[in-house]
């Protein structure tokens, strides 16, 4: 049986004050949530934040991590600092990394590799962009982003990844994928899991949706058999409309 999952990016918002507030908040709404909930925190929240959590079922996970092991890299924080903290999840490759930061296909396979060194299980993000979607190149897009960074890892690690389908034309937008777009291309992905590493393994692995995904339109996303969760930006903000999606899945 594979991890049904609802998982928050606070991306770079929030001080730590508006941060355990609403850590605070969540703790005392998600006491039983039916799926994993996981809350991924700028690095100056979580050791603070997985303190507070400690004795709640909400796991919380960093957003991104540095693809060295340690040593003189100025601003960044390493896979084993992020997991000293408590957290136990990590994500790699949001679009907004790739976009903005130039995160390339090698970057993110060291970072995969040392979050799973460092005992972190990655959530790791693909998905194309508009132009890829409009030149019907979205199958070819998710495939090389696979291919590039997580299909080297043995099945034992692979099975401790997460995926998250995020096009990123439906992030931060207001425009979310179709349930039958989410749907065709979660289970096409399922479909190169399965042909990587078999069945099995494809049964098991979590893939989320991400992109504008929000209280009204989760259960509609969720509802469909290769959708297990989602990856909520704006809408985790909000205790009370992340609750929502929680208790939608
Ligand atoms: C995200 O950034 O991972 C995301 C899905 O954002 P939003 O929900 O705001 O579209």
């Amino acid at each position: 049986m594979r991890t049904k999952m609802v998982a928050g990016n606070w991306k770079m918002n929030k001080t730590l004050q508006e941060g355990v507030a609403l850590a605070t908040e969540l703790k005392e709404k998600v006491a039983n949530p039916r799926c994993e909930v996981v809350i991924a925190t700028p690095f100056i929240h979580l050791a603070t934040v997985a303190e507070l959590l400690k004795d709640s079922p909400i796991r919380v996970a960093a957003e991104n991590c540095a693809d060295h092991e340690s040593g003189a890299y100025t601003g960044e924080v390493s896979a084993a600092m992020v997991a000293s903290t408590g957290a136990t999840y990590c994500i790699i490759g949001h679009s907004e990394r790739r976009q903005y930061y130039a995160e390339n296909y090698d970057i993110l396979r060291t970072k995969t590799d040392l979050c799973l060194k460092n005992n972190l299980r990655p959530i790791f993000c693909i998905g194309e962009v508009k132009e890829e979607r409009e030149a019907n190149r979205q199958n070819e897009v998710v495939k090389a982003q696979l291919e590039g960074s997580v299909f080297h890892l043995s099945e034992a690690d692979f099975r401790r990844v997460v995926l998250a389908y995020e096009p990123v034309w439906a992030i931060g937008t207001g425009l979310t994928a179709t349930p039958e777009q989410a749907q065709e291309m979660h289970a096409f992905i399922r479909s190169l899991v399965e042909a990587k590493y078999g069945k099995a393994v494809a049964d098991d692995t979590t893939i989320l949706y991400g992109g504008s995904c929000n209280a009204k339109n989760a259960a509609e996303l969720f509802a469909n058999p290769d959708v297990d969760g989602g990856l909520i930006g704006g809408a985790s903000l909000k205790a009370e409309d992340f609750t929502t999606i929680i208790n939608a899945r």
